[in-house]
């Protein structure tokens, strides 16, 4: 239920924070583009109430060029559950871009990575682009996170 989760970001977890940024230098000098999903922070031994970003979700068909990148929007999940979004400035620029700001208003963490994409290559921003910070969380990520089904999905499928 969705109405009783608590929405504060805690932070994003080590790992997954490694993976865009290699996903980003990867697509270099094309824009990586992706929506972040969160978990719930007791879900991974955290004694806290919030969430934690675990997951980047690359939505197939999504084109990009180095100043932009375009999402399929028919091929967004409609139970997506974003907090957020990350996308790769190959300029090295880390600040919205104005199309940027245009579409932030959708989650409330959103990441820009920027070029060369060491570690503190990037910055995180509010829904109206303010920077705000989050933390950086050593946890152990779920095993679902690296594979988009579960258990009950598997169940369905045999039944
Ligand atoms: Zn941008």
């Amino acid at each position: 239920m969705r109405l009783f989760r608590s929405s504060e970001i805690l932070g994003i977890a080590r790992d997954t924070l490694e993976f865009a940024l290699e996903a980003s230098e990867e697509t270099h000098p094309n824009e990586y583009m992706g929506f972040l999903r969160a978990e719930d922070a007791r879900k991974l031994g955290l004694e806290k109430e919030g969430q934690v970003i675990t997951d980047v979700l690359v939505i197939p068909g999504t084109k990009s060029d180095p100043m932009s990148a375009t999402v399929q929007t028919n091929m967004v999940p409609n139970d997506i559950k974003a907090v957020g979004s990350v996308h790769s400035h190959p300029n090295g620029v880390l600040r919205p871009s104005n199309a940027d700001l245009g579409t932030f208003h959708k989650g409330d963490v959103h990441i820009i990575i920027g070029a060369p994409y060491d570690w503190g290559d990037w910055r995180v921003f509010d829904s109206n682009g303010d920077p705000r910070s989050i933390d950086v969380l050593d946890v152990d990520l779920p095993e679902e996170t690296f594979f988009d089904f579960t258990q009950e999905d598997i169940d369905e499928e045999l039944s």
